[in-house]
């Protein structure tokens, strides 16, 4: 009986481990110091002055978008081709979504319809989130030409771009954003179990989003001097938002591995894109200005009816395909604000044609060969069915 293969699956070492254990014998299990070694290890591979590291990617965009001011009354545009987080955040702000249609090549966010969109609103959004899919970066030179000249926010979704390139600098380097955040769930590149990062090269944004992720606190040297020890003072509402060292300590472990992680990505993604070549799928297309971290390699079928049949094929051969997105704007919740099917129509043919093959560090030659024989092996049924 064949093994199961998931689509993505964490790596944890003899190493992560040790470290795991060595900050569970230590002083501290929060906010100690394994927390600033994660966030100096994510500092130097993203190339940001600064790092906060919070419980996971969904509060951290929850603390970006509140440290930039976004709420009730304002608007934030992103893809409707992400998870469900990168909209959510911006209502929990109390501020409303709209969005703006993907790609049909790079399913990343289209630039051109950005520009449109925004020479025609009624109201400039306060922040534009764009989604790096899959790893790939969108066009940020672009969308921050769009900020200067409309006067918006750019804060990044990276959480799949942990590794990943643009213009020959990593992701999260915040060149062309405010601020950009990243995931570190299990699924995800590099993992703390649930974790998420914020990197910014705004030195007051970094110290708003660090006192929003504890309560709104702040404790300086000067207020202990004048009032005692035990002083702090809260200036604004915070949340508990802390990622623990245990997590902290597992992340910097694995930010090591990080070259190696996204190195052996490269090699599957190429394996998928030559044996492709031959196969009656499409993959996305990329772009010269990107290098993917590969968090996702995605195929697009003929029609949803053939994406129907491969997803079944796959979960009857145990490989654990999945669908990376439902368009967030056809939630039942997003409905109830009017967004409805054919708003974005390139987004929802997409999602009706992808599907998500398998892609992870400890991913073998073997397990690849397996699932694009049965790949090849479907094309080849589905092709027969078709001339009878
Ligand atoms: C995973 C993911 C998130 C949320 O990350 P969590 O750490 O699970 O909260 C946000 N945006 C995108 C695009 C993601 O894939």
């Amino acid at each position: 009986m064949a093994e199961f293969i998931p689509y993505g699956r964490q790596q944890i070492t003899d190493d992560d481990v040790a470290a795991v254990v060595a900050s569970l014998r230590s002083n501290y299990l929060t906010t100690g110091p394994a927390i600033t070694a994660f966030e100096d290890a994510c500092k130097s591979a993203f190339s940001a002055p600064y790092a906060v590291a919070l419980c996971n990617a969904t509060a951290a965009l929850h603390v970006a978008y509140l440290a930039l001011d976004l709420g009730e009354g304002d608007v934030l545009w992103t893809v409707p081709n992400t998870f469900l987080s990168t909209a959510n955040a911006a209502r929990l702000c109390g501020a409303d979504v709209d969005f703006v249609d993907i790609d049909p090549t790079t399913f990343n966010m289209d630039v051109s319809l950005l520009e449109e969109k925004l020479k025609t609103a009624k109201k400039i959004p306060k922040i534009v989130a764009p989604v790096h899919f899959a790893g790939q970066s969108c066009d940020m030179e672009a969308i921050w030409k769009l900020s200067k000249e409309y006067g918006f926010y750019v804060v990044e979704d990276a959480a799949h771009a942990v590794g990943g390139f643009y213009q020959d600098k990593p992701v999260g380097n915040c060149e062309f954003s405010h601020a950009a955040i990243f995931s570190f769930h299990p699924v995800k590149i590099v993992t703390t179990a649930e974790g998420g990062v914020i990197t910014t090269r705004d030195k007051d944004l970094a110290e708003r989003m660090a006192r929003l992720r504890s309560h709104g606190m702040q404790k300086t040297p000067e207020m202990m001097q004048q009032h005692g020890g035990w002083y702090y003072e809260m200036d604004e509402l915070g949340l508990n938002y802390r990622m623990t060292d245990m997590q902290a300590a597992l992340g910097a472990s694995q930010m090591k591995t990080l070259p190696a992680n996204t190195a052996r990505r490269r090699e599957v993604a190429a394996n998928y894109q030559s044996a492709l070549a031959s196969l009656p799928f499409n993959f996305q297309t990329t772009t010269a200005d990107a290098k993917s971290a590969w968090h996702l390699f995605v195929i697009t079928c003929a029609n949803s009816v053939e994406r129907r049949a491969l997803y079944e094929f796959f979960q009857h051969n145990k490989v654990g395909v999945q669908i990376h997105y439902i368009p967030v704007h056809t939630q039942p919740y997003y409905q109830k604000f009017g967004f409805k099917m054919g708003d974005f129509p390139v987004a929802e043919d997409y999602y009706n044609r992808c599907i998500s093959l398998p892609m992870f560090h400890s991913f073998t030659n073997e397990q690849q060969q397996r699932v694009i024989g049965l790949l090849a092996e479907f094309a080849a049924a589905s092709r027969t069915q078709k001339a009878v």
